[in-house]
């Protein structure tokens, strides 16, 4: 049988599952709900009937595609690595640094990823927990400390952090980076358009630190599995040697650089749906059994009476949510993404509903 050929610590592991049932509003993923708009659109069109050369390989470096996030972030391209997805960065950075046994400190409840790369690698995930009662806001010295205890060769940092919301003020960070110099500290700020934090001036004084960035949030590109990092030279240099070649198709290098280029149009969706965040904030409030906790995202965390429950009467209307149900720390919370004002209104209306 097959199971016995496979590795004892991949044999037991569930695969990562999405929602594949149809439905009417699509709040589960934190993704955009804004398509890539018309004038974009054409552009790509254009970009394709020109001709590319699609029987080539695409620039294994994407070297475009770095100077023009480069100029943006005020950094050199070198300092930049772009993967397919910000997750394939997670994967790649766990095989730079992570021998079999090394630690790896991973934040919980946190995005499960770094849990499940550090796995795969054969790394030893050590969970550092943000407690409800502080809002799931990050113990930093509890990080230093076991970060040190452990000797970790890695510390994931998510901010804002993906289920809960909240985001790691940058001297925290700071302070992570500058008492665990031995210590990759790898800081995702796949949502951070959304807070208007960025921890990047810290990789020129840290060569220790990494930040992820991602198109799949902010810039509504989830479809075209684009992300970078930021970080120091040599660091860079090491990400790249692990990274598999040629992972950014050509239509993918040139969608992500147009969309870029047309950030003023991103800004103003990243406007709107803060806005739509704090009336989603507000508004879930006034509603009777639900304790909702802070966030700088653009998805917000909240507690129900039965989490389950909730989930399910939503997603018999067509409303399709993240329910947490009853696993450790986030026992009945869901995660909504915020939506447009419409799919919002629906949102709180069936909310109200189904606690009724
Ligand atoms: C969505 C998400 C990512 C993955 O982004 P991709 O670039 O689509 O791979 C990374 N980190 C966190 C915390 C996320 O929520």
């Amino acid at each position: 049988m097959i199971k016995n050929l496979v590795r004892k610590d991949i044999r037991e592991f569930d695969p990562y599952k999405t929602n594949q049932i149809p439905y009417k509003i699509k709040l589960d993923a934190n993704e955009s709900p804004f398509d890539l708009p018309e004038k974009i659109r054409k552009k790509v069109v254009d970009f394709f009937l020109k001709g590319p050369e699609l029987n080539l390989y695409p620039d294994t470096e994407s070297i475009e595609l770095r100077k023009i996030l480069a100029s943006y972030w005020k950094v050199d391209y070198e300092n930049i690595v772009v993967g397919t997805g910000s997750d394939q960065l997670i994967q790649v950075i766990i095989n730079v640094f992570i021998e079999k046994g090394d630690k790896v400190i991973c934040p919980v409840p946190s995005f499960g990823m770094y849990k499940i790369n550090t796995i795969i690698g054969g790394g030893i995930p050590v969970e550092v927990h943000l407690e409800r009662e502080q809002d799931f806001e990050y113990d930093i010295d509890l990080f230093i400390e076991t970060a040190k205890k452990e000797n970790a060769k890695v510390v994931f940092l998510c901010t804002p952090n993906n289920p809960t919301g909240g985001s790691i003020p940058k001297a925290g960070i700071e302070k992570i980076a500058k008492e665990c110099p031995n210590t990759v500290i790898v800081v995702d700020e796949a949502y951070a358009e959304f807070s208007k934090e960025a921890s990047v001036d810290l990789i020129s004084k840290y060569d220790n630190i990494i930040i992820l960035r991602t198109f799949s949030k902010a810039y509504g590109l989830a479809g075209i599995r684009c992300g970078y990092s930021l970080s120091g030279v040599e660091m860079a240099e090491e990400i790249s040697k692990v990274k598999p070649p040629y992972n950014i198709s050509s239509l993918s290098q040139y969608i992500a650089m147009l969309t870029f280029k047309e950030r003023e149009i991103i800004d103003k969706q990243v406007e709107y749906l803060i806005e739509q965040r704090e009336y989603l904030i507000r508004e879930l409030k006034k509603i009777d059994k639900i304790h909702v906790y802070p966030s700088q995202a653009n998805f917000i965390c909240f507690e129900v009476p039965d989490a389950s429950l909730v989930h399910k009467k939503l997603e018999a209307k067509g409303i399709l949510i993240r329910s947490f149900g009853n696993a450790p720390i986030l026992g009945n919370c869901v995660r909504i993404s915020v939506g447009s004002k419409e799919q919002n209104d629906i949102l709180l209306k069936e909310l109200a509903e189904c606690l009724k």
